[in-house]
């Protein structure tokens, strides 16, 4: 009686300030848990509809970007009322971790349907959908023959036609951890700065607007997640931008994840564990990769039609946390090679 009561006070207090969809009315019962959801609101709710229809466990979410959620579940505390953080990329899946903010979860399920790469080595997350960070390129001006690896898109033949987003974004900070994690130091700076002097404009803020640019002729070659492309692709067939997967002939392309963990002061984390290890069954896998054109973290299963056209491709299985332990280190590097 006395957590209920908490709960619906922390539950007013959020709807005051943040807008939430919490209401103040009820309080958090066995049978309803609370999501933290950093995906975006068309891309879970019909998932959790369907969680709730076969599991009789309501769902309740809250969706804002990564920082703000993870500073609000900081601020409350233990009287937060979410039992899921939900959000995108091991670097902010690594943040909630290091912050304290996430309680380890040990499940046999969850470490059987996902590959070891995607998820904490501690259990404080688990990946539940693969987002690939590959090149892209002009179908109009490049030969897929002339590409080769990220590091490649530093020779000089490149020189006034690569689009590239802006380092503030954490995609790129992962990807560039990666590489540091693969060439250390001094060659990941020469590669960053070959990336630098290659560029045909200042960094976008958005993978959007890198493809769009490539379409555009404004330059030949990016590097963008694939499901931007995918998005475009379902309203534009012909739009002159397809996939490359790089480094296929050692370490694989680089890929991240969505993923979710139990918040450290969950109210129903039996609950909120059930719904973990329901979105990695079949069908929830499938929908909830194909509602925003990524890969299912389950292996065997196939992508959305879209996606399955750019093919098969090796994957970097370098343990995607390692992203989040390095990303700091990449943000001053690529500060210290001018990528901005
Ligand atoms: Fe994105």
């Amino acid at each position: 009686m006395t957590q209920g009561l908490r709960v619906a006070l922390v539950c007013c207090a959020a709807v005051a300030t943040a807008g939430s969809l919490l209401g103040c009315a009820e309080v958090q019962r066995e049978d309803e848990i609370t999501v933290y959801s950093a995906r975006q609101e068309h891309l879970i709710k019909p998932i959790f509809e369907r969680f709730s229809e076969e599991t009789g466990i309501s769902v309740r979410y809250v969706t804002d970007q990564a920082g703000p959620l993870m500073e609000r579940l900081r601020a409350e505390g233990e009287r937060t009322p979410a039992d899921v953080l939900m959000t995108v990329d091991a670097g902010n899946l690594h943040q909630a971790t290091v912050n304290g903010l996430l309680a380890p979860l040990e499940s046999a399920r969850l470490q059987e349907r996902i590959p070891e790469h995607l998820r904490d080595p501690e259990g404080h997350w688990y990946g539940l959908s693969v987002r690939a960070r590959p090149i892209l390129y002009s179908t109009e001006r490049v030969d897929p023959e002339e590409l080769s690896t990220y590091e490649a898109l530093a020779d000089e033949k490149w020189e006034g036609r690569l689009c590239l987003r802006t380092s503030q974004m954490v995609y790129n900070q992962s990807l560039v951890a990666m590489l540091l994690y693969h060439l250390g130091t001094e060659q990941t700076t020469e590669v960053v700065e070959g990336w630098v002097a290659n560029l045909a404009t200042a960094p976008f803020s958005n993978d959007t607007a890198v493809l769009e640019a490539i379409a555009a002729g404004q330059c030949d070659v990016g590097i963008t997640n694939t499901y931007y492309l995918g998005r475009i692709l379902a309203d534009k067939p012909d739009f002159p931008v397809t996939v490359f997967w790089p480094n296929q002939e050692d370490r694989g392309a680089h890929v991240n994840v969505s993923g979710a963990g139990i918040t450290r002061h969950a109210n129903n984390p039996e609950q909120a564990q059930q719904l973990l290890e329901w979105l990695v069954g079949d069908e929830a896998q499938q929908q909830f990769a194909a509602l925003n054109r990524e890969y299912p973290v389950v292996e065997e299963l196939e992508p959305d039609s879209i996606v399955a056209e750019w093919g098969t491709f090796k994957a970097d299985t370098i343990n995607v946390s390692e992203a989040g332990r390095l990303q700091r280190e990449a943000s001053m590097l690529m500060d210290r090679a001018g990528y901005r």
